[in-house]
């Protein structure tokens, strides 16, 4: 197997996978999408009664959105997740009590009117648990409506609830093969035209190649070529790769905690089949 990075930001990946059948490239589409943890906010507490400010201003703790609304839209906030540092908060030493290898806690004040945004979630701890995002919209208090809020993080993954998802848009598709039959093409221009992703270009009176790996194989360029000088084919064992990931992770400690997740789940299968066999 090799792997070749094309583009890798903080949040988007796209690289070349080589040497795999498609049932592993699936694999590995799955773990990217469900298996990689991260932290989310599961538990909310929410202040019940009047809450008075410095000035002794009171208002009361309502909101203009029911308190289940709230924790959910809490619960689908990015929160920066260190991937080699948090545990799941029931295997932990703390027997699931929650402490700082398994729990991020925050807390939120907030008196209206005033808009509330996922950046006025204070982290107890440093200022790198913050939340990624600062402007997801949670709610807009109206006049003497007031929020304190205790909200606590833990891991999870993508299997129990969509709110532990890292990625987003995770997919492959086969490498594709463009070939121009030079006997056959009179330089026409249509391929040029037709293609919706700029894969063809003409260079000094002939039809080129320029731009293979944005190829969606959709065969535009095949179909449209008056002369039938263009074959397009997908390569079953070298796949494009891309995804995104809602910032809680970056891009490449998403894909490197997947093939990890993935290269553990073959080994333990491989011990297990191993047993069967000298049992
Ligand atoms: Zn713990």
């Amino acid at each position: 197997m090799d792997l070749k990075i094309i583009d890798l930001t903080d949040t988007h990946a796209r690289f070349v996978v080589s040497g795999i059948r498609p049932d592993m490239a699936n694999a590995l589409r799955r773990t990217l999408m469900t298996d990689v943890p991260k932290m989310a906010i599961e538990t909310v507490e929410f202040h019940l009664g009047p809450i008075r400010d410095e000035d002794g201003k009171e208002c009361e703790s309502v909101s203009p959105l029911f308190d289940e609304i709230i924790a959910h839209r809490l619960g689908l906030v990015p929160i920066p997740t260190d991937p080699d540092l948090y545990v799941f908060k029931d295997k932990c030493t703390c027997n699931g009590e929650g402490c700082p290898n398994c729990t991020i806690m925050y807390s939120l004040n907030k008196k209206g009117p005033a808009e509330v945004y996922s950046g006025d979630l204070e982290p107890l701890g440093g200022k790198e648990l913050r939340v990624k995002d600062e402007l997801v919209p949670i709610v807009k208090l109206g006049p003497k409506q007031a929020l304190l809020i205790y909200a606590s993080a833990e891991l999870g993954t993508a299997k129990r609830h969509a709110k532990w998802q890292v990625t987003s848009g995770a997919g492959y598709r086969y490498y594709p093969t463009v070939t121009i039959d030079t006997t056959k093409c009179d330089a026409c221009g249509e391929c040029v035209k037709e293609c919706p992703r700029d894969v063809l270009a003409s260079k000094d009176g002939k039809m080129v190649v320029s731009n293979l790996e944005d190829c969606i194989l959709c065969s535009a360029c095949r179909r449209v070529c008056p002369k039938d000088a263009i074959t397009t084919s997908g390569d079953s064992s070298k796949f494009v790769f891309e995804f995104e990931t809602d910032g809680s992770l970056t891009a490449r400690d998403t894909l490197r905690k997947a093939l990890e997740i993935l290269e553990k789940r073959f080994d333990d299968f491989r011990e297990e089949v191993g047993q069967l066999i000298e049992g």
